[in-house]
């Protein structure tokens, strides 16, 4: 269930306190009147609050990717800074689920992306690469940007999904409609170009998106050169962001987390099954098809669609929505389909004449405890332990660490920050 974590302590009460000056211990800590990060005043001997937070996303990255060698930047981020053991994606590990829980800290049924493709009843269809996610009343729960900048700050997405609608009334001061051909230094240059701005126009969160993986493994496999080719041009990408906040003096001022949304496994196209097979086509209205099938049996077939269906099957397992196993806290949003058929690792539920479902050669979407879809976190900057290494945490915590990196006050949400207390220097409830 949805919980509101406690009040983080304001900007202006953590430079109070850094200050210690007794007159602060009234500092205001509600949202209207925390002042914005960048226009706070605070002497730089005694300050330790970031100017900036840039969260970086690689669309798609395992967890065992890290330390491999592959992308050394990254390596050298877990090495010398904070390491999770991996970040448990929520339900269904998709990429605009994932990515919405990670700025929201909401849980899919919660913040109502329950997947990269829906139906609702008064907004018809959303796809995630169409025109409907720019339609913000398909966006539920507040993004992390617009927590900040309700409470004076600025924010700007070089891409992240939900970046380009307005949702509770306000976009990112700066972002970018999405454009996959951008490439990856562009991106880079783009945030650094941000980080440039004068002090009162500079944006204190900066988001940052790759998908170069994510296409390359849906389409060759999780672990083909092409994927592999695709790791090493984001990691190329993020040395240049690293150098490039480095030779502008911002490594001590900025905290920098890579993360992932869910992983990725290379799929055979043999390993399919197909629902109707099992039940007549016209029977049921389908949603989405893959490892993760959704469906609405027609008026009229609901029983015979529920005996065939409900239940384990070869490869794959269907129930109705409201009975999900309970740890993926999925299946209560009216937007869910009435059954789920959620295939094993490197299976498909698909239908006979849908060929496009069965030629991808990489796949997630599947459950999150499977090993496969660990997702990343690693974090280096002023508010980071250097060298911690943090057992896995569930990716609603990431909303309420930028929340507390950002001395703002989080919108209630299903995470905690305390799974990283141990990795934050200031460690204060
Ligand atoms: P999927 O593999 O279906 O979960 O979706 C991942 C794909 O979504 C990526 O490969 C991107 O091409 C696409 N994507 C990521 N972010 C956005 C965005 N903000 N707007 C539109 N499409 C996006
Ligand atoms: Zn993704
Ligand atoms: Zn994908």
């Amino acid at each position: 269930m949805r919980k509101i974590p406690p009040l983080h302590i304001s900007l202006f009460a953590s430079a109070c306190a850094s200050l210690l000056l007794a007159a602060c211990s009234h500092a205001p800590t509600t949202p209207a009147a925390a002042p914005a990060p960048s226009t706070v005043v605070v002497p730089a001997e005694v300050s330790t609050a970031p100017s900036t937070v840039i969260l970086v996303s690689v669309d798609g990255l395992r967890a065992t990717t890290i330390g491999t060698g592959v992308m050394p930047t990254v390596d050298a981020i877990a090495a010398s800074g904070v390491h999770a053991a991996w970040l448990t994606p929520s339900y269904p590990t998709q990429t605009f689920p994932n990515h919405y829980t990670l700025v929201t800290g909401l849980r899919p049924d919660h913040h109502g992306i329950v997947h990269n493709h829906m139906r609702d009843a008064v907004l018809g269809n959303f796809v995630s690469k169409g025109t409907s996610a720019l339609d913000g009343r398909w966006w539920g729960g507040e993004p992390i940007w617009v927590t900040l900048q309700k409470q004076g700050g600025i924010a700007a997405t070089m891409f992240w999904p939900g970046s380009e609608a307005e949702i509770a009334g306000q976009r990112p001061r700066y972002y970018m409609t999405y454009n996959k051909q951008m490439p990856a230094n562009a991106r880079v240059d783009k945030v650094l170009a941000w980080l440039d701005l004068p002090a009162a126009q500079r944006p204190g969160l900066v988001t940052l998106y790759f998908e170069n993986y994510d296409v390359a493994a849906h389409a060759t496999g999780a672990d083909s050169e092409e994927s592999i080719n695709a790791l090493k041009t984001v990691d190329v990408a993020l040395a240049r962001l690293r150098d490039g906040l480095h030779s502008r003096g911002l490594d001590a001022s900025t905290d920098l987390i890579v993360v992932s949304d869910h992983g990725m496994i290379t799929v055979r196209s043999e390993d399919v099954r197909y629902l109707d097979d099992l039940v007549p086509a016209n029977s049921i209205q389908v949603i989405h098809t893959g490892p993760l099938a959704g469906l609405n049996p027609k008026r009229g077939h609901v029983q015979q669609v529920e005996k065939v269906l409900l239940g384990r099957h070869d490869h794959y397992e269907c129930w109705r929505k409201q009975d999900l196993p309970a740890r993926w806290q999925y299946g209560h949003n009216p937007r869910v389909p009435a059954i789920l058929c959620q295939a094993d690792p490197g299976w498909r539920v698909v239908m006979h004449g849908m060929p496009e479902s069965t030629q991808r050669s990489g796949e997630h979407s599947y459950a999150p405890e499977a090993p496969e879809m660990r997702a990343t976190f690693v974090a280096t900057g002023p508010d980071f332990i250097d060298g911690t290494q943090l057992p896995a945490f569930d990716n609603v915590e990431v909303y309420p660490l930028l929340a507390r990196l950002l001395h703002i006050t989080p919108a209630a949400n299903d995470g905690s920050v305390d799974p990283l207390l141990p990795a934050l220097r200031d460690a204060s409830p």
